[in-house]
Formats: C-alpha cells, sequence, structure tokens
C-alpha cells in the first residue's frame, strides 16, 4: 500500500509514510471488508459514510507539515483511522463526530489501541471546539459547500494549516488554507469526493 499508493503518488514526508506502515489499518473496517483494507479504495463505514482511500488521508496529513507539537481538530471522525495517523505526528488530537455509533466505535478502537492524546466529542462538528482553540492544523473529512467561518477563527494565527474537501457531492476541490496574521491564502490539491459535511 505505501510503495505502490503513496510514494508511486508522490507522498514525501518519511514521518508520515512510517505511520501509514505501522499502523494496521484493517483494525478500522468491519470484519467483512478487513480483506479490502489496504486497497486503493474508499471503504464503507455504517450509515452511508466511508473511510478515504489511503493516498487521500496521507495527502491531508503532509500538507499540515506536522513537527509533533501541534494540536489538531479532526471533523468527521469516521472510523478513527485518520484520528490515528494524526495523533501519531502530532501532540493533541480533537476529534468530532456527529454520528453516535461510529463516534463511539472509534473511541473504542482508538482507547483500545493504547491512545492518550485524543480527545472524542459526539455532535456537530461546523461549530469547531472553541475551547480548545487555537489549533494549529484543522482537517475535515466531510465536505461543506463553503468554509465554515468557526474553521478560520479557530485556526491559529501562527501558520496555522486547514484541510478539506470544498463543494457539491461529486464535485469537490481538496484545498489547503494557511493562516498568518490576516492573511489567508488558500491552494487547491486536487478534485476529491467526500461525504457531504452535515450542517445544522
Ligand atoms: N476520516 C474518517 C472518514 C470519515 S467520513 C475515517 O478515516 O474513517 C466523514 C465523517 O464525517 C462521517 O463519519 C460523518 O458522519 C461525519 N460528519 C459529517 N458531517 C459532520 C458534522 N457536521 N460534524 C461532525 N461529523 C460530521
Amino acid at each position: 500500500m505505501v510503495e505502490q499508493q503513496l510514494v508511486n503518488r508522490g507522498i514525501k514526508d518519511e514521518k508520515v509514510l512510517a505511520v501509514f506502515n505501522r499502523l494496521p489499518r484493517h483494525l478500522f473496517v468491519s470484519p467483512e471488508q478487513q480483506h479490502l483494507a489496504y486497497g486503493d479504495h474508499p471503504l464503507a463505514l455504517e450509515q452511508g459514510q466511508t473511510i478515504s482511500q489511503p493516498y487521500i488521508v496521507a495527502l491531508m496529513t503532509e500538507s499540515l507539515k506536522l513537527s509533533g507539537r501541534e494540536k489538531i481538530l479532526e471533523i468527521g471522525t469516521g472510523s478513527g483511522y485518520q484520528t490515528a495517523i494524526l495523533a501519531k505526528l502530532a501532540a493533541k488530537v480533537y476529534t468530532i463526530e456527529r454520528i453516535p455509533s461510529l463516534a463511539a466505535a472509534a473511541e473504542k478502537t482508538l482507547k483500545g489501541m493504547g491512545y492518550n492524546n485524543i480527545f472524542f466529542k459526539t455532535g456537530d462538528g461546523t461549530r469547531g471546539w472553541p475551547e480548545e482553540a487555537p489549533f494549529d492544523g484543522i482537517l475535515a473529512a466531510a465536505a461543506p459547500q463553503m468554509i465554515p467561518p468557526a474553521f478560520l477563527d479557530q485556526l491559529s494565527p501562527a501558520g496555522g494549516r486547514l484541510v478539506l474537501p470544498l463543494g457539491a457531492a461529486f464535485d469537490q476541490d481538496l484545498a489547503l488554507i494557511v493562516k498568518n496574521g490576516e492573511d489567508i491564502t488558500r491552494r487547491v490539491l486536487c478534485s476529491c469526493r467526500f461525504v457531504p459535511l452535515i450542517e445544522p
């Protein structure tokens, strides 16, 4: 998976590649799908949600340029796979999932694996996690039409990085936003297809 899907497509960060090599992805998928866990595609979770293709998880992770000291906000815990990757590469991860059964399953998986730097919340992530802001990085795994203002407000002005899919169903851009003081830059990394971010 790592050589063919990540290195061949340009993922270079050695720390990111090492984490993908070590983290067992099959622990995050249903028993029926375990033989597909390392394939080059997204996989189904319950309730119509998906665990992203490994390459997209790697691209989003790499774009946050993590050194190990960061405080990260993740919207859309899903299976917890992306959460686990972030928790290996950053200091603390705050993750929000709106579907209670998915949130509970991911928390059980991750706690069972011994993570103690992940903080869980069940509910709407579009308002972010104001009590814990600012965040050095924010990653959303579901697509809003426009960037929720809370994400920009809660992003650190000292080079905070936000990565998220943006746009309508089936036609989205994976965008990277970097905030320096009042200055906000935006770049498109690729086109992508995520489940919609459910907005209240
Ligand atoms: N990163 C996950 C992918 C999860 S798919 C993984 O690796 O498995 C996106 C998730 O975002 C879904 O579980 C969906 O329920 C959740 N989601 C959608 N809208 C949300 C919202 N407003 N707040 C929190 N989570 C949301």
